[in-house]
């Protein structure tokens, strides 16, 4: 027998999702070139900037044992309480938060490859620790923490994400992943049917291929595509992550062939602190999100409350707050607390964004430039629609006021009050790809463009509507690490006999 070459597998992006795809192509027998279009200082893409929580299924303590061994340090708790998530679960929240919509093949295998991708990303060096802050909460001694939503990685502050990527792209290079920086893929080639290589840069230099793998995240970056499928508005919104992800990678598998799927006119989007601007490199920090809306209320630039701040936990909330604000007029928002919540606001959720201080309702709307009379009018008939006795809960929602608030309601009454402004954070969009849930890109006819797979943003059918925090991390993982072994099991050669 003689030796057959390796076949080469073009990755193009060095998010969480293209140092997945690298690293699996890689360690299937593959030779890599990992094209990024950015810097070294941009590696990483949104996962860089991100707060680093995944959503994967788990029956019991014993599934985490051997991801994180920190049952303890610096947790203030006696013990930990996580329900078991399991993939039905995992399945039936996706498929809700979607209004049906997302793609039940992918959901499936989103669900089912989760706990062996997290499991994988700790072997690569990933080091995990329990969420403490998502969605989390000590009580009497218990950590409480949504099921699901139990690990983070390690890392401080903001962008703990970044700490998935660098032991990631330090496993990639070690074992021989050949990385371009700056070299942004502008067009996949098709030869005889099947995709031969990748167009890199201006100069066009042709990267000769047996597969490319598109991980190059989603369009929320370009203020054209923005404007076409998101809307006029969209087009000035701050963004919560890599100021890279302009569509183009998505671009050029449309034109080699592929199909568009999923919500191209949707977006995850957070209410954040406007003061901050859009990040640029990687190490800077993102936009403070500001996701105490459910301990308060949301009133827009007419002093009037226009989304339900509480229909459930916040974490599986926030991400579509910020649409509801793009929707109001000046595309603005204040988020407004009294002396029951203000505390708890500044300790958890608000960063280092402006408290606006008040004693009265009057004073509060002069300082925030509502009208008072609005003003006045709107928090008195949310008071009045609160329910009566002391204290807030997720079963506690207000009656006969539109719109609701349908947990934590309790009336806004005990000055100072303290006001913080909001505007839209844009996070990433929903639309992309058609691909089936090996990670082939799929053409109009549902068959699979030879030799062209994408995973991650770059895709679309998972996500629509709204999202359960953490899914899109395991998406980047779990999707890049199918399209990466993917690409490599079609694409090895027979052996030839001597
Ligand atoms: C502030 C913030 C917080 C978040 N927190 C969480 C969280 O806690 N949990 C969670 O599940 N999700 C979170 N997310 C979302 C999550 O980070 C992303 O969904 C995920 O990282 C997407 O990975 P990706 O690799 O598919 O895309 P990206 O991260 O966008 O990476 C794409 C990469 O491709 C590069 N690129 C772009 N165009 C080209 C081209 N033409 N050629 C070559 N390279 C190109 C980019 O520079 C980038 O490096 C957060 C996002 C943000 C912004």
């Amino acid at each position: 027998m003689t030796e057959t070459p390796a076949p080469t597998i073009v990755v193009a992006g060095a998010g969480l999702t293209g140092l997945s795809a690298a690293i699996s192509a890689r360690e299937a027998g593959a030779r890599v070139v990992l094209l990024e279009k950015g810097g070294r200082e941009d590696v990483g893409g949104n996962a860089a900037f991100s707060g680093g929580l995944f959503l994967f299924c788990y029956d019991g303590p014993d599934d985490l044992t051997s991801i994180t061994e920190d049952f303890e340090p610096g947790m203030k708790a006696d013990r930990i309480e996580a329900p078991p998530y399991t993939r039905q679960a995992y399945a039936a929240e996706l498929s809700a938060m979607s209004g049906g919509q997302a793609e039940p093949r992918l959901v499936d295998r989103l669900a089912e490859r989760s706990l062996d991708t997290v499991r994988w990303l700790a072997a690569k060096g990933v080091r995990f620790t329990f969420n403490r802050t998502v969605g989390a909460a000590v009580r009497d001694g218990v950590l409480h923490i949504p099921p699901g939503q139990i690990l983070t990685c390690t890392g401080e502050g903001m962008s703990r994400g970044f700490e998935v990527i660098r032991p990631l792209l330090a496993h990639a290079e070690r074992i021989g992943v050949e990385i371009r920086w700056c070299a942004p893929l502008v067009e996949v080639v098709r030869g005889d049917g099947r995709v031969t290589g990748a167009v890199v840069g201006d100069g066009g230099e042709t990267v000769p291929a047996d597969a490319v793998v598109v991980a190059t995240g989603g369009f929320q970056a370009s203020r054209e595509l923005r404007r076409e499928c998101l809307g006029p508005q969209w087009e000035t919104v701050r963004l919560r992550g890599t100021r890279l992800a302009t569509g183009d990678g998505i671009r050029a598998a449309l034109r080699a062939g592929a199909q568009k799927a999923g919500a191209w006119a949707s977006c995850h989007s957070a209410a954040v602190d406007p003061t901050r601007p859009s990040p640029q490199r990687s190490e800077a920090s993102p936009p403070f999100p500001l996701h105490g809306f459910w301990l308060g209320v949301l009133i827009n630039r007419h002093g009037e409350r226009f989304v339900d701040e509480g229909p459930g936990p916040w974490v599986k909330n926030y991400s579509k707050m910020g649409k509801a604000i793009m929707r109001q007029p000046g595309c603005e928002a204040f988020e407004i607390f009294d002396q029951r919540t203000a505390a708890r606001v500044a300790d958890e959720f608000a960063g280092a964004a402006e408290p606006i201080v008040a004693h009265s309702v009057p004073e509060l709307a002069e300082r925030i430039g509502v009208p008072a009379d609005r003003l006045a009018h709107t928090l008195q008939a949310f008071n009045n629609a609160c329910p009566s006795g002391d204290g807030a809960s997720e079963g506690r929602g207000t009656a006969g006021i539109t719109p609701p608030k349908s947990g934590w309601a309790s009336p806004l009454d005990q000055p100072p009050f303290v006001a913080y402004h909001a505007v839209a954070g844009l996070t990433f969009t929903f639309g992309g790809i058609r691909i089936d849930p090996d990670g082939r890109a799929l053409s109009a006819d549902g068959t699979p463009v030879p030799g062209l797979y994408a995973a991650g943003e770059a895709v679309g059918g998972l996500f629509y509507g709204d999202y359960p925090g953490g899914a899109a991390l395991m998406r980047a993982a779990v999707f890049g690490r199918v399209a990466g072994a993917t690409a490599a099991q079609e694409t090895k050669p027979a052996p030839h006999p001597a």
